[in-house]
């Protein structure tokens, strides 16, 4: 049986980091479900539909083509063939992603993509490592390893800050007030949306990341793969 790995938590916690390391450990597909959800708001900021308003963003859920790759050292995203992997890091995306993803329309449609990957990877027998907020309760609720990544909130805004900074030098994001916000402002939507809200599914396993290292996460997480494997 192939490995399913599911990761969860707030933002800026190091899941993707994590994610990918995970990945190149166990040589299983990594999958950045937050990185579709910011790919659709790129679109829609792009089209200029009302971000304020649902009903718009749900009248067009299913207008983008979406393309991710799922190898950590490869990590590009399209839509209708634009590459769109730094574009969808800026911080008008960030702003307004919380709101993309709260849409019912929106969250089906990529669930059900997300699901298709991750049994395209089981089928192949690669294995997934997948990450984002609902994984382990919405998307892959019989994944075989279920992790809630968390740190204390100024660490995240802290690493934040510091991944933007070197991302992308001369933006206005990697200022750590405004990563701060911004990281308040998603985790305050993304917790309270009645759709797959952010939550640790009651089978995950908590990890602390506040005082850990990258190399010690990836390692906790790789060993509860172990235990289940
Ligand atoms: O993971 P990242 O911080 O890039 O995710 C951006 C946003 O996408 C989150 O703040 C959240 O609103 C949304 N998201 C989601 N469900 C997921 C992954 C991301 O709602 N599975």
């Amino acid at each position: 049986m192939s490995l399913i790995i599911a990761i969860d938590g707030p933002a800026g916690a190091g899941k993707s980091s994590a994610a990918k390391g995970v990945s190149r450990l166990l040589d299983v597909d990594y999958i950045d479900t937050g990185a579709m959800y910011r790919a659709l708001t790129w679109w829609m900021l792009e089209h200029d539909v009302d971000i304020d308003d649902p009903a718009s963003i749900a009248s067009h859920a299913e207008d983008p083509q979406v393309e991710i790759t799922w190898d950590p050292e490869q990590s590009r995203v399209c839509v209708d063939g634009i590459d769109v992997t730094v574009a969808i890091r800026e911080q008008q995306v960030s702003a307004r992603v919380s709101q993309v993803s709260a849409v019912p329309a929106i969250r089906s449609r990529l669930v059900q993509m997300q699901r298709a990957m991750a049994y395209e990877s089981a089928r192949s027998g690669r294995g997934v490592v997948m990450e984002g907020r609902d994984i382990g309760t919405v998307v892959l609720p019989d994944a075989s390893v279920k992790v809630f990544l968390t740190a204390d909130v100024d660490v995240r805004a802290a690493r934040r800050a510091a991944e933007d900074h070197v991302r992308n030098p001369d933006s206005s994001t990697g200022h750590l007030d405004s990563a701060l916000a911004n990281l308040k402002d998603r985790d305050a939507i993304d917790s309270s949306r009645a759709a797959s809200p952010l939550t640790m599914a009651p089978d995950a396993t908590l990890i602390d990341a506040t005082d850990m290292s990258l190399d010690e996460v990836v390692a906790a997480i790789a060993a509860l793969a172990g235990e289940r494997s």
